[in-house]
This record gives structure tokens, C-alpha cells and sequence, in this order.
């Protein structure tokens, strides 16, 4: 099934918590589609990793709204064969791997509450859905930044399981990571996505709601696939 016979499948929204699954199901969807997929965490990553190079406090929430509404942030095709899905510039330097460093981390979830910090980058992001045909990942896209999104998944999974892969990507990666302190992490950075006041992480109320709990990417594939085909037979006459 191509793009061709889904005539007016334009975007597709999928949000949940860190470790869910998102960007592998979002990567593997618009590959299958011919979609451009683009994964709005790096656009935070991004702002928290210049906070960190320019010595800002993490807490200084006027210089870091500032930061992000000036700094050039590309998202580009990836330009190196080491595993990434696209590369990531800031002041034309290659950040892709920098954005994943537990530094940036521990600061991106506080970062990311700024509601100066979130207007500069939904905007950016708003302008690259409008490019074209996108499966976008993140937190807010089906509530906040795609509200018309034409298919929306929130997808999620025990913490328990969401630290689980995340060791397994860091210890692919070569980097040593330790269960508990990456579980802390994640259950931190779901606290302060969920009680943020803008734009907190919840699905949007037309969104479909998977448990990937117990599947693996494959099989969330496989059902995200079916939902998406039922849909479009429904809404677009196929
Ligand atoms: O998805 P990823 O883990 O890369 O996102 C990093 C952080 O950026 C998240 O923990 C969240 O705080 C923030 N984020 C957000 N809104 C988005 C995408 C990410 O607040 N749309």
C-alpha cells in the first residue's frame, strides 16, 4: 500500500510518554508511507543541550525562552550510516548524538514546561507539517500542534518496560546505563510532562490508545497498520 491509494492522508499524529515505542513506530510508518517523519523531542533535546554549551541554569526559564526562539535548529536526511534516522544541526555543528546525553536528560523535561520555549518550537513545527504528507512524534502534536490531524495514536507502555528499552538502545549504543537510574529518569520526565500546565502529555480525545506493553516494535506495527487501513477505508472511501 503506497501514498497513492490513501489520496488524503496528510498527517499522522503519535504521542506518549519517553520510551513508549513512538519514533520506531513513527520512522516505520512514514518509511512504509512515504511520509517525512519528523520527531519533535530533538527540537527540546536541541533547546536543552544549548542551555547546557552556554552555562545557562536550567531554572532560568527568560535567557532559555530566549535561546529558543533565536537558535537555528535543522532536522535534516541523515548524512551518516551509524544507526540515526536523521541528523540534528545546531549552529550548523552535528548534534544527533549529543541530543541523547542523560545531561540533556535530566534538564530537557524542565526545559520543556517553558510555555515561551514550546511557541517558538510548535510554530517551526506547524511549518514543516504544512510541507507536505508527515508522521510527527512527540507529546502534544495530536492536541496541540496537529489538532486536525487526520490519524492519531497515543501510545504507551509500563514504565517498567519503557526503561527495559531504553538500557537495551544505550547499551547498543556502547553506553553504560543503569536500570534504576534510567527508571528514575523516565518516571520524572512522565511527572513533568504530564502536570506541565501547557500543553501537557494526555491523548487527545480522538486519539486511538495502544498499549505496547506487550509488543514488540513488529507487532505494534502490525496493529498500528491494520487500525490505519480500517481508517482510511472508512473516512477516505478505500
Ligand atoms: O521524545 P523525547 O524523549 O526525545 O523528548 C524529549 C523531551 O522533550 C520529553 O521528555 C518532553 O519533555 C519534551 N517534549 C515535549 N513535547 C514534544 C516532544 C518532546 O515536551 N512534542
Amino acid at each position: 500500500m503506497t501514498q497513492s491509494s490513501l489520496p488524503r492522508l496528510q498527517s499522522i499524529a503519535i504521542d506518549g510518554p519517553a520510551g513508549s515505542g513512538k519514533s520506531t513506530l513513527g520512522r516505520a510508518l512514514a518509511q512504509r508511507l512515504g511520509f517525512l517523519y519528523f520527531d519533535t523531542g530533538v527540537m527540546y533535546r536541541a533547546v536543552a543541550l544549548a542551555a547546557l554549551e552556554r552555562g545557562l541554569a536550567k531554572d532560568d526559564e527568560n535567557a532559555i525562552s530566549q535561546l529558543a526562539e533565536t537558535l537555528v535548529i535543522e532536522v535534516l536526511p541523515p548524512d551518516a550510516e551509524d544507526g540515526r534516522a536523521y541528523t540534528v544541526r545546531i549552529d550548523s555543528r552535528d548534534v544527533t548524538w549529543a541530543l541523547r546525553a542523560p545531561e540533556v536528560e535530566a534538564i530537557v523535561g524542565v526545559v520543556s514546561t517553558y510555555p515561551r520555549v514550546r511557541t517558538a518550537l510548535v510554530r517551526q513545527q506547524r511549518r514543516i507539517a504544512q510541507r507536505g504528507a508527515v508522521v510527527m512524534v512527540g507529546r502534544d502534536i495530536g492536541t496541540v500542534v496537529l489538532p486536525e490531524a487526520d490519524f492519531k495514536i497515543y501510545l504507551d507502555a509500563s514504565p517498567e518496560v519503557r526503561a527495559e528499552r531504553r538500557v537495551r538502545e544505550l547499551r547498543a549504543r556502547n553506553i553504560q546505563a543503569d536500570y534504576q537510574a534510567v527508571l528514575a529518569n523516565l518516571r520524572q520526565r512522565d511527572y513533568l510532562d504530564t502536570h506541565r500546565a501547557d500543553s501537557p502529555l494526555r491523548p487527545a480525545h480522538d486519539a486511538v490508545i495502544v498499549d505496547s506493553t506487550h509488543m514488540d516494535a513488529e507487532d505494534t506495527l502490525d496493529y498500528v497498520w491494520r487500525l490505519l487501513m480500517e481508517r482510511a477505508a472508512l473516512h477516505f472511501g478505500r
